[in-house]
């Protein structure tokens, strides 16, 4: 178990004070101009050594992202943009920095933009939000009278500016180009790729977009060291992460812990377990609704590891574990996660606009076993079409629910449809 000490987010419940007096009184803001002072390569060689990879998608290494982002030229500016959409269904980790721990965030916009030699970052966030806009924005105007941001950040002779954009609150805005479109004002769809935002993003110009969770931890992986974040978790896996852990748990929870800690470990330890104990488990999603469902006699030896889970089939992605017992119409839950992505594709692809809605229809079918048994195989089939090909991952995302479905609990649709055939059979003739 993670010690208090080794907690990089010392106000995870919001209990103690948001604001710059506060946020000073926990570490914050400590030290940042000599870090800033130590340089670009410095900075970028101690994330690259901490192992720190993107806390959501598919776990980039943060510091060679950074390597990559061509410097600001003479002819064009670079941008650091932060993606604060934390749509995911069952995610509800950034929401809980930016409305308790903006300072920690700011300063680490300051470091990673001069890292990649922006001068300005746009924190991108969920337009629903409310409180979540408005305490870091009041950090950021605070940041700015205290000198921290602004001209001269921090006395580093660094420029800096930091505004924060409020999207209109589309799942897809999480998608980096998407968000980019938007923050542009146009209307949130995918861009194709290549180019990547490294060389082509926000404004034409190079962009390196980074998570809220990412690039809150940069400052006190500098200040603490490298070594200290990579002694966490397992190589490759290191350092700690924020787990959001919700659905039949007797205590549903926001927690930050090593990466690499055992499932069963994790929802035993903070989220006081599985409703009814372990046996009752029916089945865990551990990266978010977008990611497969794992069965639960997988779960007993998981480890919430972005390498490992790719072997049961599914992804960490945002690190939200949601959990379902046996008490769980597993069909249902699948369904109404597919009628989600239904309503948020944003149509330009044909496989994901009327793919995600057949097959809506036909898991609602199946929900009652309203379909014929070969239905389940063809419903594979078109998720497999929808599946890397379409312009953004959302098509892979509406696929992968329904597919872990038919690969754990196949045999329970099987049985619901033999139920409603049983059911739904004609009376025999009169002779
Ligand atoms: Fe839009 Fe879906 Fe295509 Fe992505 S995959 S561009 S969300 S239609």
């Amino acid at each position: 178990m993670l010690s208090d000490r080794d907690r990089i987010f010392t106000n995870p419940y919001g209990f103690h004070d948001w604001r710059l007096a506060g946020a000073r009184m926990r570490g914050d803001w400590d030290g940042t101009s000599e870090l800033l002072a130590r340089g670009r390569d410095w900075i970028i060689n101690e994330t690259r050594a901490s192992g720190l990879r993107g806390r959501e998608g598919a776990g980039f290494a943060t510091g060679l992202k950074w390597l990559f982002t061509p410097k600001s030229s003479d002819r064009l500016p670079s941008y650091l943009v932060v993606n604060a959409d934390d749509s995911e269904p069952g995610t509800c980790k950034d929401r809980k920095i930016l409305r308790d721990n903006p300072h920690k965030l700011i300063e680490g916009c300051l470091l990673a933009s001069f890292t990649i030699g922006a001068h300005a970052c746009y924190i991108y966030i969920r337009g629903e939000f409310i409180q979540e806009a408005a305490h870091p924005q009041q950090a950021i105007d605070d940041a700015y009278g205290a000198g921290l941001i602004g001209r001269d950040a921090c006395d580093s002779r660094w420029d800096f500016d930091l505004y924060l954009h409020r999207g209109a609150g589309a799942y897809i805005a999480r998608e980096e180009t998407v968000l980019l479109e938007s923050l542009e004002g146009k209307k949130a769809m995918p861009r194709m790729k290549p180019p990547f935002p490294a060389a082509i993003g926000l404004y034409g110009c190079p962009t390196t977009v980074n998570n809220v969770e990412t690039i809150t931890v940069v400052p006190t992986i500098l200040l603490c060291g490298a070594a200290w974040f990579a002694g966490f978790g397992r190589p490759n896996n290191s350092g700690t992460k924020i787990y959001s852990i919700s659905g039949h748990v007797n205590r549903p929870c926001n927690v930050e812990e090593a990466m690499s800690i055992p499932l069963r470990e994790l929802i035993d330890t903070y989220a006081a377990g599985v409703r009814g104990r372990w046996n009752n488990l029916l089945a865990v999603i551990p990266g978010g609704g977008s990611m497969p469902l794992v069965r639960k006699h997988l779960c007993n030896t998981l480890l919430m590891v972005f390498d490992t889970l790719s072997e049961p089939k599914s992804g960490l992605d945002t690190a939200a574990i949601v959990v379902m017992d046996r008490s769980m119409n597993l069909i249902a839950a699948i369904a109404r996660l597919s009628a989600f992505f239904k309503r948020e594709s944003c149509g330009q692809c044909t496989p994901c606009r009327e793919g995600s809605g057949w097959v809506m229809r036909v898991v609602y079918r199946m929900v009652e076993g309203r379909a014929d048994p070969d239905e389940i195989n063809l419903m594979e089939q078109v998720t497999r079409q929808m599946e890397g090909h379409t312009i953004c991952a959302f098509g892979d995302a509406a696929a992968w629910p329904v597919q872990g479905l038919i690969r754990h609990f196949r045999p329970l649709l099987l049985e619901r449809i033999v139920a409603y055939q049983h059911e739904h059979q004609p009376p025999l003739a009169a002779e």
